[in-house]
């Protein structure tokens, strides 16, 4: 038998926790002002800035063996770190398509991982706010209270979690048990060409195949062709493959087209497809009143992925799935395991989140959303949709104003797709002219822009996902892609 332990070694026993907390105190204080400082002063430090190459070689440095004080260890994140972000905290960062996060957030996440709870489920106080938040999401775009739902990193895996029940539903076979392998007719999925690059991951992690995605043609709207839908459904049905879901997209990250949802979920009824909408930029325009009629219909989808980290601009992660057949959605994930066994009364006496999702362990997510909820209210938060809708609708004013601009895509809601384009010019000179003005624009720190192509179009893509824009800053980017336009154009 071992010898118990000795005082000596007792007494070496250690902990993570400051030796005194006073002394953590004031730095913590420090942090506080200074992230204050940092949200105050963001207007006027630039977009973005390329990191000097000391500053990347400090990342390449290997694990640190012997202790740092604190203080040195945060002098080193606000030399190295703050300085360098990728900008979407910045009223004139519209890249991609994020949010610009919030400082109410930012203290919520803090006081999360104080708080430290584990969101895989349990009776505590953070997982029953985490249900709440669902709930609040299904309130938000007129979900059934009876829907079931889970917050997840964000857009991409509330997509995965929706398919995999879809997949799993009308597989016709115990797809959990059997595998894909076993599914007799080859499950086919539907989306516009338009369709984001996560469900194309989904349906390989599926084990159904890029191929089983069809994508639809898309309108001069940039909106799912429903002929077109038809028509390859009928050739599917001939050919012996079952048609399966359809995905719409309220709010394409190209453009933010919105499907025409009402038509779609009238369509699939009648051919029995599940209907998901890949709601992560659009699903929100149901709180914001002058554009909650572009999504109805919404209501009527089997399945609705959102993303409070994008228009709801909480401070990443967080997304949502809503899943309308709640029993499908626990059939997808549910798993019972020896060591998490529920109890009748105690910490194991509530709902397993875990079994929601493919996470075990879950971060708390939910006080960033639910704390900024609270703050202001979710009339607010529509009418910030409202806003941007309208600043995308004032630079598209500008945009068709000026000769030398053409604008790609037609505008539906805060994104803009248009270029710098003198007369005469061929396409490829044209291409590298806007490619070399969007570098511009980010390296001398005034805006972040990114590019796309819409039908065969190359364009500067305007995505104004960002409580911090006014209308002067749309105003400056004119004017300055105007200013680097006459500098390059040969
Ligand atoms: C952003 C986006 C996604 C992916 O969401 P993430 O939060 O980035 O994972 C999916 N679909 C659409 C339409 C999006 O705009």
């Amino acid at each position: 038998m071992n010898a118990l332990p000795g005082p000596a070694t007792l007494d070496a026993e250690e902990t993570l926790d400051p030796a005194e907390w006073g002394d953590v105190r004031t730095l913590a204080h420090r942090m506080i002002d200074d992230s204050i400082g940092y949200l105050r002063g963001v207007r006027e430090r630039p977009v973005w800035q390329q990191m000097p190459v000391e500053v990347k070689a400090s990342f390449e440095r290997p694990v640190p063996h012997a202790p740092t004080p604190l203080d040195e260890v945060y002098r080193q994140v606000t030399e190295n770190l703050m300085p360098y972000p990728m900008g979407n905290i910045h009223p004139r960062f519209w890249s991609w398509y994020m949010g610009s996060g919030n400082f109410t957030g930012a203290l919520a996440d803090f006081l999360a991982a104080v708080q430290g709870s584990n969101l895989g489920g349990g009776n505590h106080a953070a997982a029953s706010l985490d249900i709440q938040v669902v709930n609040w999401c299904k309130e938000m775009i007129g979900f059934p209270s009876s829907a079931s739902g889970t917050l997840v990193s964000g857009g991409s895996m509330a997509n995965l979690i929706a398919l995999i029940v879809a997949r799993n539903v009308k597989a016709g076979v115990n797809v959990r048990e059997d595998g894909v392998a076993a599914i007799e007719k080859p499950l086919r999925f539907y989306a516009s060409d338009q369709v984001h690059s996560c469900h194309r991951k989904a349906m390989e992690a599926l084990g159904l195949g890029n191929k089983a995605l069809r994508r639809i043609p898309s309108d001069a709207d940039l909106r799912i062709d429903i002929a077109a839908l038809r028509a390859a459904i009928a050739e599917d049905r001939a050919a012996g493959n079952q048609p399966a879901c359809l995905i719409a997209t309220a709010g394409t990250v190209n453009t933010g087209a919105i499907d025409d949802l009402e038509a779609l979920a009238d369509f699939a009824a009648e051919e029995a497809l599940w209907l998901h909408v890949d709601g992560c930029i659009g699903a929100l325009l149901a709180i914001a009143p002058a554009n909650a009629d572009r999504v109805s219909g919404i209501e009527r989808a089997d399945s609705v992925a959102l993303d409070p980290h994008k228009w709801l601009h909480a401070p990443f992660e967080v997304g949502c799935v809503l899943i309308r057949d709640a029993v499908a959605h626990r059939g997808a994930f549910a798993v019972t395991q020896e060591y998490l066994e529920s109890t009748p009364r105690g910490l194991a006496s509530a709902e397993w989140l875990y079994e929601l999702g493919l996470q075990t362990t879950r971060g708390f997510r939910a006080l960033k959303v639910w704390m900024a909820l609270k703050e202001h209210g979710v009339e607010k938060f529509g009418r910030l949709i409202d806003q941007n809708i309208a600043q995308a609708h004032h630079l598209t004013g500008l945009i068709e104003q000026e000769p030398l601009f053409e604008l790609v895509a037609p505008t539906s809601i805060n994104i803009v797709c248009f270029r710098y384009s003198p007369k005469g010019m061929g396409d490829a000179a044209r291409k590298a002219l806007n490619i070399e003005i969007m570098l511009r624009l980010q390296e001398e720190g005034i805006a972040a822009l990114s590019d796309t192509t819409v039908h065969g179009e190359h364009c500067l893509r305007v995505a104004i996902n960002n409580h911090r824009t006014r209308r002067e800053d749309l105003d400056i980017l004119v004017r300055e892609t105007l200013r680097l336009g006459a500098l390059l154009a040969p």
